[in-house]
């Protein structure tokens, strides 16, 4: 029997049912509050533990054509366009000690990426790269990002163990005046910002936290001077030692199984279970993949982007659980396929994401041998309310003697902490060491966090703007009052699950725009009108995924169970659409963006 024969009216009432009550069991009164960020006491949580002290240099008190802040993959395709485009002096401003972002911070065991390699990591073509397995290891991901820095000479400027504190407008001087935590004030006539959305970590607000006497980190700074070993495993440091790890997201799935070979007893925490489908890592050659002439990885890449967009293509390349599932995505991301009868579509959608569900969970059931381990990681939840996740190592852990499943879900995760270890239920479990697999606050990161203070023209700063008046962007790039500014990430723009795709296109949007500025001896700057124009596209069709979502078991896609707020967020026909409506704007429109300059380029 297939799962979707199973489907009977009668049995999706029954899910949705379902689906409500584990919602209802879940959802907490202090929502996003729930969550502690790494400051003040929980500052040395966020500590850089790959380079140690950072090396004392003279503060840098010179001028750019470019700075951009942060310095991971959009920050370094940003680099690489600007260097396409003959930009001289480009300055790559990052809190870490090298170049990589999220795969310079995250290298705790097992690490992945479960989007293909050959369409995750960027400039292959250009960098003549092909990778070695279908999904790489982050530190393979790691390397290709210095690979193209170095390529490109983003190392010459660049300002590691840095963080920008403030960008000030200088009216006068038509320049940026960029301030950091080590003391530099250089100008820049262009700012790029590529902060990332999903950087600043965040820990469960679990009363007693701060009372735990033994050792614990959070995922994004493994500790392996007490764990031992390396990304790959071995880590004989826990040997000995009973661990728990909190969190069974996408990191929490790929960690656990590394933690299961080499821990004495594992304990996994879980308050909601993902959904883990099959991942099939294996070995590729470049014959595989169709590595045997130029563009052969934006071939792949653009085809990957048309599928899991909901635009179809005649070929599947990529072939994967992401491109199978692809119908299933588009309650995370707006596309074409919201046109058409409605309620046929709804109807079509919820039988296929029944199927797709049953499916996970019966994986779980044939994999899992203890029956009440199993009920316990069955996800209760429609397919996009949570990052699906992939593996064939995850499930089996359970079957393992050394390690304990914990089920929060009735005490809304974990209630307590001591000296000794964690409190559920009327158990408390002694732990040598509590690892945090809990996450990131997401859209915080940089100029959106408040803690990076971007004033414009007169002095006006940008989160108060955008307070008064609303967040307001043409194509999420640039905002007016705030020249030669350009924004990287998600706002106002259109994203997918291939992130760095998207990082790309606006890369190559971002150096067009610098590029003509430069040609023309412009500001870039959009009128007000542009921005009113933009703000109509994006309402004109804002899709209504906000039932869906508050239909939904909390988690940082819905902001923890409120919902997603409907309105002008991003571009509703998809990212191939959006790439489109760029590239024509480029050849026809672009010089609406670009304003006369008062004073001379020194
Ligand atoms: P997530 O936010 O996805 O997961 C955090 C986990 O911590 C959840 O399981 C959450 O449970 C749990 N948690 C939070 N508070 C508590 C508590 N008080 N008690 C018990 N459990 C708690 O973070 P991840 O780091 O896993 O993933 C973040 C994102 O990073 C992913 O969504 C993905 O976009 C990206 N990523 C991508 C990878 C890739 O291969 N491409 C790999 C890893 C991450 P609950 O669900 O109930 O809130």
């Amino acid at each position: 029997m297939t799962h979707s024969q199973e489907l009977t009216p009668e049995a999706l009432a029954g899910l949705r049912e379902r689906y409500r009550a584990e919602r209802e069991r879940r959802v907490r009164p202090d929502g996003t509050r729930q969550y502690l960020g790494a400051d003040a006491e929980f500052g040395y949580y966020a500590a850089d533990p790959y380079v140690g002290e950072a090396a004392e240099r003279e503060p840098v008190r010179d001028r750019v054509d470019v700075a951009v802040v942060g310095g991971g993959f959009g920050g370094i395709l940003a680099g690489a366009r600007l260097r396409q485009r003959g930009v001289q002096r480009v300055r790559v401003i990052e809190k870490g000690g090298d170049f990589g972002g999220t795969w310079y911070w995250n290298r705790y065991p097992g690490i992945h990426c479960d989007i293909e390699s050959h369409v995750y990591l960027p400039l292959l073509d250009e960098t003549g790269y092909v990778p070695e397995w279908k999904y790489a290891p982050g530190e393979e991901i790691r390397r290709h990002a210095v690979r193209i820095a170095e390529k490109f000479d983003l190392y010459a400027d660049a300002l590691f163990s840095t963080a920008v504190t403030s960008l000030t407008w200088d009216d006068t001087a038509e320049a940026w005046i960029v301030a950091t935590d080590r003391g530099d004030k250089f100008r820049a006539t262009y700012v790029i910002t590529a902060t990332g959305t999903l950087t600043e970590l965040k820990l469960p607000g679990i009363p007693g936290i701060e009372t735990f006497k033994g050792h614990t980190f959070h995922t994004s700074r493994w500790d392996y001077a007490y764990t031992g070993g390396t990304p790959d495993g071995g880590l004989t440091g826990l040997a000995d030692k009973r661990v728990g790890v909190v969190g069974t997201g996408a990191t929490g799935v790929q960690v656990v199984p590394m933690l299961a070979e080499d821990a004495k007893h594992l304990y996994v925490f879980q308050r909601t279970p993902s959904s883990v489908d099959v991942r099939a890592n294996r070995r590729t050659t470049a014959g595989d993949v169709g590595a045997d002439h130029d563009g052969w990885a934006r071939e792949r890449r653009d085809n990957f982007l048309r599928i899991v967009s909901g635009e179809g293509a005649e070929e599947d390349l990529v072939a994967d659980r992401w491109t199978a599932s692809a119908g299933l995505l588009e309650k995370l991301l707006p596309s074409f396929r919201r046109q058409g009868d409605r309620a046929a579509f709804e109807a079509a959608y919820e039988i296929a994401d029944a199927a797709k569900m049953n499916e996970i969970r019966a994986r779980v059931e044939e994999i899992v041998a203890d029956p009440d381990t199993a009920e316990k990681l069955k996800p209760w939840y429609r397919y996009a309310c949570k990052r699906p996740t992939f593996s064939d190592l995850y499930l089996q852990a359970f079957n393992r003697d050394n390690v304990t499943l914990v089920d929060t879900a009735d005490t809304h995760g974990i209630e307590r902490m001591t000296e000794r270890g964690v409190v559920v239920g009327d158990t408390e479990y002694e732990l040598d060491c509590l690892i945090f697999a809990t996450g990131f606050s997401v859209g915080v990161s940089g100029i959106h966090s408040g803690r990076l203070p971007v004033r414009g023209r007169g002095g006006v700063q940008l989160l108060d703007a955008w307070a008064r008046h609303g967040v307001r962007t043409l194509h999420g790039f640039t905002s007016n009052g705030f020249p030669n500014l350009l924004q990287m990430g998600s706002l106002q723009n259109a994203s997918s699950v291939n992130f760095t795709h998207i990082l790309d296109e606006q890369a190559v949007h971002a150096a067009a725009l610098v590029a003509a500025a430069e040609a023309k001896g412009a500001l870039i700057e959009p009128s007000r009108e542009a921005e009113d124009a933009w703000l109509a596209t994006l309402a004109q069709d804002a899709p209504d995924h906000e039932w869906f979502h508050a239909e939904c078991t909390p988690g940082y896609y819905n902001r923890e169970g409120r919902g997603r707020p409907n309105g002008p967020i991003a571009y509703p026909h998809g990212a191939v659409a959006f790439h489109d409506l760029l590239k024509r704007w480029r050849h026809q429109s672009m010089d609406d963006v670009l304003r006369t300059r008062t004073t001379a380029r020194d």
